[in-house]
């Protein structure tokens, strides 16, 4: 009774969602992360995963994750800073600053972690972050914890990041950071650009990778690699839960930014480290990546294909240039309602509305993988054709 009444007010906030449509129960999956997968019950086509190149069910992996976990056990029992650093969470860190091609790196528990650890602790009072209006949740609470001035960009508008640079010339620090593939929209952030102003102007720049690793650059570096730029990002952030498969977050960085982090960023001090069979599955993922680059062609592959496919039915795809496209339809609702259609036809694709993305550019987001048949791809289509045409977003 008591209790009841404490949580009264969430529980109006709730009817309010409920009232405009956006009360969103959680899917729940019976299965493993795949192409198809079950989904409240349902077999359906799964557009909806960052697993860009099927990994999450790669047999490398999942051996390598078993046998750590039979050899090390199921935790790492501490914080990285006290006795939680296994040898295995160096080598991954060796492994990955090898294939970033950068002098170090460090892990943190997911991306978001990562995000929160370096822009919390990298720079202070007196300094300024100099942030891309459209980046990451974990960027913006990141800056939000920071104590360093926070300056706003327009969306890829290398004049106006100028203009910020410009304002804050003086100050200690200048950091810059940019999604390299932003996650809602599929679009690449103009790195030469936003490299040239930053250097100008002598400031850092800190790339967040969480969906151009293992998507973009050669056997999957990232956008730092793809536009040619490397050892000119000094920080270079990414996921090891996206196209990597298993989970975790990492800065690809120089030797000095780790070992700062080592002692000043806050989730890498306060809490505990991977299971050794994260960081095992993680290395064997590289392995792949290095072996196995013809995964990434496919994913290219499916993602004109599809792309084309949507076009031609004469949906609005946005400015995407990567395997995230979105489909455009404007009013939240018709997202949802297109969704839950899509559904029913056998196609699992998530609407996301205000305040994910601006008022009336809610959307289907779809992410293909390299894993996605042709067959798939056709039957995906098939649906958005029918449920578009029902709901006359399409002629
Ligand atoms: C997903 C994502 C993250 C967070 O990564 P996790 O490993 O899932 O915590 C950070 N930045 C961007 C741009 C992302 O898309």
């Amino acid at each position: 009774m008591i209790t009841e009444k404490k949580t009264q007010f969430l529980v109006e906030e709730l009817d309010q969602l409920k009232k405009n449509g956006l009360f969103r129960p959680l899917r729940v999956l019976a299965s493993a992360q795949d192409t198809e997968v079950v989904v409240d019950g349902k077999r359906v086509l799964n557009l909806s995963s960052n697993n860009y190149l099927g990994l999450t069910t790669h047999p490398r992996l999942k051996r390598a994750m078993v046998k750590a976990t039979e050899e090390l056990g199921a935790g790492s029992g501490a914080v990285r800073t006290i006795a939680g650093t296994m040898a295995i969470h160096e080598e991954l860190e060796r492994r990955l600053a090898e294939f970033k091609h950068t002098e170090a790196s460090l892990v943190f528990q997911s991306g978001f972690t990562a995000n929160l650890g370096v822009l919390q602790s990298l720079v202070k009072e007196g300094d300024v972050i100099i942030s891309d209006e459209l980046n990451h949740a974990s960027i913006i609470d990141g800056i939000r914890l920071s104590k360093a001035e926070r300056s706003i960009f327009k969306h890829r508008d290398l004049d106006d990041l100028e203009r910020h640079l410009e304002k804050h010339r003086e100050k200690r620090v200048k950091l810059v950071v940019t999604d390299g593939v932003f996650s809602m929209d599929g679009d690449i952030a103009p790195l030469a650009g936003i490299v040239d102003r930053a250097e100008r102007f002598g400031a850092m720049i800190m790339v967040d990778d969480a969906h151009a690793s293992g998507v973009l650059g050669k056997n999957g570096r990232g956008s730092v690699n793809h536009f040619g730029l490397d050892g000119r990002v000094d920080l270079q952030m990414g996921t090891l839960s996206k196209a990597i498969g298993v989970l975790g977050g990492y800065v690809a960085a120089p030797q000095p930014v780790r070992d700062f982090l080592i002692h000043r960023a806050r989730p890498f001090l306060f809490s505990t480290s991977h299971p050794p069979g994260v960081a095992a599955a993680c290395i064997a993922a590289i392995d792949v990546l290095l072996a196995e680059p013809e995964r990434i062609e496919r994913l290219w592959a499916n993602t004109a294909r599809f792309k084309a496919g949507l076009k031609r039915l004469g949906f609005e795809t946005g400015a995407s240039e990567t395997p995230i496209t979105p489909v455009i339809v404007g009013k939240g609702s018709v997202a949802m309602e297109l969704s839950d259609r899509l559904f029913g036809l056998g196609v699992f694709a998530q609407g996301i509305g205000y305040p994910t993305v601006p008022e009336g550019r809610a959307r289907i987001r779809t992410i293909v993988t390299s894993v996605h048949t042709d067959q798939q791809l056709d039957r995906a289509l098939e649906a958005f054709e029918k449920g578009g045409k029902e709901l006359g977003v399409i002629a």
